[in-house]
């Protein structure tokens, strides 16, 4: 389906895109201008989910090359994706968009435990539902946990906004021959090791038949380009062409 016709969309961002201009951590202005574009995106009648890293923050993987216990560094970098969701909740709701943190790590105090029924339900009404804590396991990332709760609440597309225009054939920033695909299979993904999302992520997409919209969230207005068809980005299918 073209991504015109999409009615609910998951949004993943990674951590980094909040760090704005800083080298680390969470620059508020910054997640003001995000939580804009999505604001802009939702009043054209779109059903929004939204799922962000913690990369800006921790990722277990580099606390285990610094000699810690690898699920114990997960642990770290879920709870980091949890700061980033309330960051960018706050962000929308002084924007007066309405709403809900769903946790896949319990958090009562702070916010939801996942709950599709309910999520459901905050759609329906109009609230951006945000789901932290990716898939709430160690070994994964948050590209997993944004693959699954596409899966489960039935989203037309993922989008991954980062901080590339799309997918390259080779490192943009390496090699200024790099060509960037308008589509690429999930396939090739895959078998070429494209840096889109991690491989389960891309496989979760595949089996359920998710395009992956690859697009730089870093560009004002970009997400309402590429939700009408006219941005620059890949968009990640069966087929390609
Ligand atoms: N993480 C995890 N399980 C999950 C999601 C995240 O263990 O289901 C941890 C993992 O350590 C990861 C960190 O949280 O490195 C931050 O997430 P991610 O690296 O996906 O953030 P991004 O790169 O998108 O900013």
């Amino acid at each position: 389906m073209p991504l015109t016709s999409a009615k609910r969309i998951l949004l993943k961002l990674s951590g980094e895109v909040l760090m704005g201009e800083q080298e680390f951590g969470i620059d508020p202005g910054f997640v003001q201008e995000l939580a804009r574009e999505v604001k802009t995106a939702k009043e054209t009648g779109l059903e929004i989910c939204l799922v962000i890293g913690g990369g800006n923050i921790f990722r277990g993987m580099a606390g285990a090359a610094q000699g810690m216990d690898r699920a114990q560094a997960d642990y770290m970098g879920m709870l980091a994706t949890v700061m980033n969701a309330l960051a960018m909740q706050n962000a929308l709701e002084q924007l007066g968009v309405e709403t809900r943190v769903q946790s896949a790590v319990q958090m009562d105090q702070v916010c939801e435990p996942v709950i599709r029924r309910r999520a459901e339900r905050h759609l329906e009404k109009g609230r951006v539902v945000i789901f932290a804590a990716g898939v709430g396991a160690p070994y994964f990332t948050t590209d997993s946990g944004a693959a699954l709760r596409a899966a489960e609440m039935r989203c037309d597309a993922l989008l991954k906004g980062t901080s590339v225009d799309g997918v390259y054939d080779s490192d943009p920033k390496k090699n200024a021959d790099a060509k960037r695909f308008e589509t690429v299979s999930y396939d090739r993904v895959l078998s070429d090791n494209l840096k889109v999302m991690d491989a389960s992520a891309v496989a979760l997409c595949r089996d359920n038949d998710i395009p992956i919209v690859v697009f730089s969230i870093r560009e004002k207005g970009n997400l309402a380009r590429v939700l009408s068809g006219e941005g620059v980005q890949t968009i990640v299918k069966t087929k390609e062409g």
